[in-house]
């Protein structure tokens, strides 16, 4: 199922247990704005190359819109219309006062040299200037996308157009107003969706043991993290290849082997397995934080893990939501377990905005302190609506807002 379609479902499922009416659920359904724009830029060697970027704006009832920009292949108006009305719910979820939207660049970013993504990110920001704004849309990384470079790109050429504007996007480097601690953030969020899952079970992060497929920003963090307190990370996964080690792996070593090798391929700590096989390897905790619709009716009824941490943007299927659910397998939504990484952007712009500057620790303990607001409020919808995580924490983001869009009224 594709990932618009998927997502349209769960949020149809969730409008219905919600009881909204059908006008309503129309239009929270229906994007306030889709872009679409041509980016031809000059390749290095004189040719000329042409890229469809796109920025969905989803919603913005509650505030700004918010979301990150992907460059990747399969970057397509389905994929970003999903991954922004995503964003509604997710800001909703976490209770920021944004709305959502996200942004892609149809592209293999790895085939281009550093200044072929230079110019593709300040014509890409030139076509869209003047429809995001600090009140309006402000956009983050994503997949594909960085702090260091691409945000730092996108902050100097709208400032170009617009003066000096800092909270134009997030997650950008601490040296042009990023906050500190937003590159682990999404990762940190994770770590304490999975302690909030597990003390529902009674169980403490230390001596469980986790599946990560993905080693980038996210699953990197959400590692090294877990591991930190005591997780056992029995396997990972990225582009370059898959390792476990069922004693656990040296997550600290890993990350040297990384850096050094641009991939986890070739890590002697462990033995090579292959990629597709990681998901059904056996563990306590899996921790998708790669791409979308990962696990699917194909694989969905060999996964051995007792819970699901989805880190990254939907990576289970419908189909596989019901076939995970009478296994009993517990799954933390993409929408909440996710949701570090634009809380802490949240921080990130409310500091640009006062001109102060938060320090570490302020940041993690706020961050942790909304994070554990977010799953008692979506567990209480799980027990109002007697629905799974996923359905809680859809009801929860589709119903505030739906109020926020009651209280605004349709005068126009
Ligand atoms: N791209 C991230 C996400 O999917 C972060 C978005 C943001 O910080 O605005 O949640």
């Amino acid at each position: 199922m594709n990932a618009l379609a998927a997502t349209n479902r769960n949020f149809r499922h969730a409008a219905k247990l919600l009881g909204l009416d059908s006008k309503l659920e129309k239009s929270l359904l229906i994007p306030f704005r889709e872009i679409k724009v041509e980016c031809t830029i000059p390749k290095d060697d004189g040719t000329l190359a042409s890229y469809v970027g796109f920025r969905v704006q989803h919603d913005n009832a509650r505030g700004p819109m918010k979301g990150g920009i992907r460059y990747h292949p399969e970057v397509d108006p389905d994929e970003v219309n999903a991954l922004a009305q995503l964003m509604t719910w997710k800001t909703a979820v976490a209770n920021i006062p944004y709305g959502g939207a996200k942004g892609g660049i149809g592209c293999v970013p790895g085939e281009l040299s550093s200044s072929e993504l230079e110019r593709l990110t300040r014509v890409f920001t030139q076509k869209i200037h003047d429809l995001i704004g600090i009140h309006t849309d402000v956009p983050a990384p994503d997949m594909g996308t960085n702090s260091q470079q691409t945000m730092a790109w996108i902050l100097d050429e709208y400032s170009k157009f617009h003066g000096h504007s800092p909270a134009i996007v997030t997650g950008k480097p601490i040296d042009l107003g990023g906050s500190l601690g937003r590159e682990a953030a999404t990762g940190r969020g994770v770590l304490f969706a999975a302690e909030a899952l597990l003390s529902e079970y009674g169980k403490p992060i230390s001596g469980q043991r986790f599946v990560i497929q993905g080693f980038g920003n996210v699953g990197s963090w959400a590692a090294r993290l877990i591991s930190e307190e005591g997780g056992k990370v029995v396997a990972v996964s990225d582009v370059t290849g898959a390792i476990k080690n069922k004693d656990g792996l040296d997550i600290p070593k890993l990350l040297e082997h990384v850096v050094k090798n641009r991939g986890i391929k070739g890590f002697d700590g462990g033995d090579a397995l292959d990629a597709k096989s990681l998901l059904v390897e056996d563990c306590d905790v899996l921790i998708p934080a790669a791409l979308g619709g990962v696990i699917n009716k194909e694989n969905a009824n060999d996964i051995r893990a007792k819970f699901i941490v989805e880190a990254a943007n939907h990576p289970t299927d419908p189909e596989a939501d019901e076939i995970l659910s009478k296994k009993g397998v517990h799954i933390v939504p993409d929408i909440y377990a996710n949701a570090g990484g634009v809380t802490v952007s949240y921080f990130e712009w409310v500091q640009n905005i006062q001109g102060f500057m938060w320090d570490e620790n302020k940041v993690n303990n706020e961050l942790k302190t909304y994070m554990t607001r977010a799953f008692k409020d979506l567990k209480s919808m799980c027990k109002s609506h007697n629905c799974d995580l996923r359905m809680g924490a859809f009801t929860l983001g589709v119903n505030r807002v739906a109020r926020a869009t009651l209280l605004r009224g349709w005068e126009a």
